[in-house]
């Protein structure tokens, strides 16, 4: 097999013309191309006044690639292609009896599980939340009518996190092994769009991405795991520093010597029983902030020129980063083209924001968090849950200065950077429900926060044209961007440093962030637990 890099070829290019392209690119006969299939394509806007092209990675199948290869051995863009197929670690025996636990059905949960099964290990997942059409119902309960149900909702329930989101589906890990192949692999055999094995920055959407987490879970069925939802973890069996098992709210204990934890970020209560229990843990940092809407044509016209609305191009996101004089990063975070600001909390009498769209990313607004780093030295100096405590009190001010009726606190952006309450909308409408109540924004962060957004959105207008245009929208606050702890976990074994037995996992132990990086950390924590019981070192 082989491997082409970078193979550029305008927008509106025909599947003909690309493969001529190949077939001239490495001079050989159209017959002796047997196939190919395309590893990854991407888009250069630089030019976007001029022209934007397809950048194309190509793997083929030709006739006599030795000979090609010799001939192209200077051109560092023709390559053996890399094996990424995946390669499982072993096969459970028919007679083994213990069956590993996976807590939390996120998508770290749901890939540990998956590979598990399919290595005949027969996972029992425990899911404090609802399978995926009533935790739907829940979470819309939330948006519609302002009812939260507290262990089912936009963070718990089956698809974790991620369900009812944008659906982005990459991540900036170092990935040798490609694991990332095969977490968008099993997507698309779950029923994702094809395309999300190449495209550069691929994303599913929330309603498809529904579908795809319920396939996914009758094949863990289907392969002899079990999927327990209303199952919430709420304490662990622990003798001499070995794990044994866990406990679930109901009173039920179910044993067993290897239990991966993929909890997501927002799982406080269950945070502290862990440290309750003595496990390892440290404070680690975050990001705090706003989200801020602009009309998506804008973004479009700023990012793409004269390409904008182009249908192979969809609708453009944006990345800024801006270091403030007082020492802080402010960054765009988990931008959502096309999409809606979404009420996020998992707890009574919070507010917290995040985004989402559907595959089409057609709604008239794009979204991110405009979010300032934060870290424990610094800002919340104290234990473990320092972090966690800071996020609750922030949370809870949003609440109250949203009105008390989880509505979200907004502040028009010329407002926000001249320091007066908003009282009246321009042209953006804000999309997120159940409402905004506009005022002043200062109050829901600490001043070094507040002043350092305030420097940053001026100077992201010099990189993005318009985007801190006055009628531009801030909805506060975005408080979950990462996991305010880290459950510090082993190296090679990847289980907790004091507690064996207990794999930690995904982004609330602090190993991922984002999709893509938790399905990925649910792989490598799945093998690390079939080779532990596999060479009975446990
Ligand atoms: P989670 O997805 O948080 O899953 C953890 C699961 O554990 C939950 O289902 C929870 O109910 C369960 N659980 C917790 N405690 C217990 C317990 N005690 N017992 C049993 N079960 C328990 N990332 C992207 O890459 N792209 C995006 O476009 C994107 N958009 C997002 C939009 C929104 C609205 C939100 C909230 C997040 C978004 N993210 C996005 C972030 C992404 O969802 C997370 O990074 C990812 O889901 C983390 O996966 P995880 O499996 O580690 O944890």
């Amino acid at each position: 097999m082989i491997r082409i890099n970078e193979l550029s070829l305008p927008l509106d290019h025909t599947a003909d013309e690309l493969r001529a392209a190949i077939v001239k690119r490495l001079g050989i006969g159209d017959a002796d191309l047997l196939d190919f299939s395309v590893f990854k394509r991407s888009y250069d806007a630089r030019k976007k006044n001029s022209v934007i092209l397809f950048i194309y990675i190509i793997d083929l199948q030709a006739r006599g690639e030795g000979a090609i290869l010799a001939r192209f051995a200077d051109d560092n863009n023709v390559r053996p292609a890399p094996d990424t197929r995946y390669h499982p670690v072993g096969q459970a025996p028919a007679d083994l009896s213990e069956r590993p636990l996976v807590v939390g059905f996120g998508p770290c949960g749901l890939f540990a599980a998956l590979l598990l099964a399919q290595m005949g290990f027969r996972p029992i997942v425990l899911e404090r939340g609802k399978d995926v059409r009533s935790r739907t119902k829940d979470t819309w309960a939330l948006w519609r009518k302002k009812v939260l149900t507290p262990e089912s909702n936009v963070q718990f329930g089956e698809g974790g996190a991620g369900l009812f989101s944008d659906g982005k589906l990459y991540s900036q890990i170092k990935d040798p092994r490609f694991y990332a192949r095969k977490v968008v692999q099993e997507f698309v055999r779950a029923g994702a769009p094809e395309e999300i094995t190449y495209v550069s920055k691929p994303h599913i959407g929330t309603f498809r991405l529904t579908g795809v987490v319920a396939a996914m879970r009758e094949e863990i069925i289907a392969l002899g795991g079990e999927v327990r939802f209303e199952s919430k973890v709420t304490d662990l069996l622990v003798a001499d520093g070995q794990l044994e098992g866990v406990v679930l709210a109901n009173g039920e204990t179910i044993r067993s010597r290897h239990v991966v934890l993929a909890l997501g970020h927002s799982a406080r209560d269950t945070f502290r029983m862990l440290h309750r229990q003595g496990v390892f843990m440290e404070a680690k940092p975050f990001a705090v902030g706003f989200r801020i809407e602009h009309p998506q044509g804008m973004i479009d016209q700023a990012r793409l020129g004269k390409y904008a609305g182009h249908p192979e191009l969809g609708a453009a996101d944006y990345k800024l980063v801006y270091h403030a004089s007082n020492g802080r990063a402010v960054y765009s975070f988990c931008m959502c083209p096309g999409g809606t600001v979404v009420a996020a909390t998992s707890e009574p009498e919070r507010v917290v924001t995040n985004g989402m769209s559907q595959y089409s990313r057609n709604e008239r607004n794009a979204n991110a968090g405009i979010v300032v780093g934060i870290n424990p030295e610094q800002d919340f100096p104290g234990g473990p849950l320092a972090g966690v405590e800071f996020q609750e009190r922030l949370e809870s001010r949003a609440y109250e200065l949203g009105g008390s009726d989880y509505c979200a606190p907004a502040q028009l952006v010329g407002d926000f950077i001249r320091g007066v309450p908003s009282s009246a909308f321009g042209e953006v409408e804000p999309s997120y429900k159940p409402g905004v109540r506009l005022g002043d924004l200062a109050p829901s962060l600490p001043e070094y926060a507040i002043e350092a957004i305030r420097e940053a959105l001026p100077a992201f207008g010099k990189q993005i044209r318009g985007f801190d245009r006055a009628d531009a929208v801030l909805t506060g606050i975005e408080t979950r961007t990462s996991s305010p702890v880290r459950i510090t976990r082993d190296a090679e074994t990847l289980q907790s440093l004091n507690l064996r037995g207990l794999y930690p996992a995904g982004e609330g132990a602090g190993y991922a962030g984002g999709i893509l990086s938790a399905g990925v950390d649910g792989i490598k924590v799945a093998e690390a637990v079939a080779k532990s019981l596999l060479s009975g070192t446990h």
